[in-house]
């Protein structure tokens, strides 16, 4: 059985393991057992609660009420990270993430988007390659197709 939570940390919605007693939030860190957990939701569909988890991502009163206040704006590193975590289509995340790399010069390297990911970032770039959704122009070098 699965379920989402809201972290008590940082306000992130996530998907936990019942049959786990506890679980780290991946955004923040905050180590929270499930038994005193807020459950939203649960159910053996994983792919209903995603789309739960969706849905209470895109209700900003209702994450902002959670989350710490923040002045200053959004950390550009930070914010890809958590468009990542929040597009659960591979295809779209990739792209996404593409798209933002690209945005500045056109193109991104390897060690820009080793600042981003700096632990997946070669299963990310091999997918981009596999998805065609960017390409290799010079080695090291990557275009958005
Ligand atoms: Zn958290």
């Amino acid at each position: 059985m699965f379920a989402v939570i809201l972290c008590s940390g940082c306000g992130n919605p996530r998907m936990i393991d019942l049959t786990s007693t506890a679980s780290r939030c991946p955004r923040c860190g905050k180590s929270v057992e499930h038994s005193r957990a807020k459950i939203h939701l649960r159910s053996e569909d994983q792919g209903e609660l995603r789309a739960a988890m969706w849905s209470l991502n895109s209700t900003p009163e209702f994450i902002k009420d959670n989350k710490p206040k923040k002045t200053s704006s959004p950390d550009p590193i930070l914010k890809l990270q958590r468009d990542f975590e929040r597009i659960s289509d591979p295809e779209q995340r990739l792209s996404h993430v593409a798209d933002s790399l690209c945005a500045k010069s056109g193109h991104f390297t390897k060690d820009d988007i080793r600042t981003v990911f700096p632990d997946t970032f070669e299963d990310i770039l091999k997918g981009m390659l596999e998805l065609g959704i960017v390409f290799e122009p010079r080695a090291g070098r990557y275009q958005r197709i």
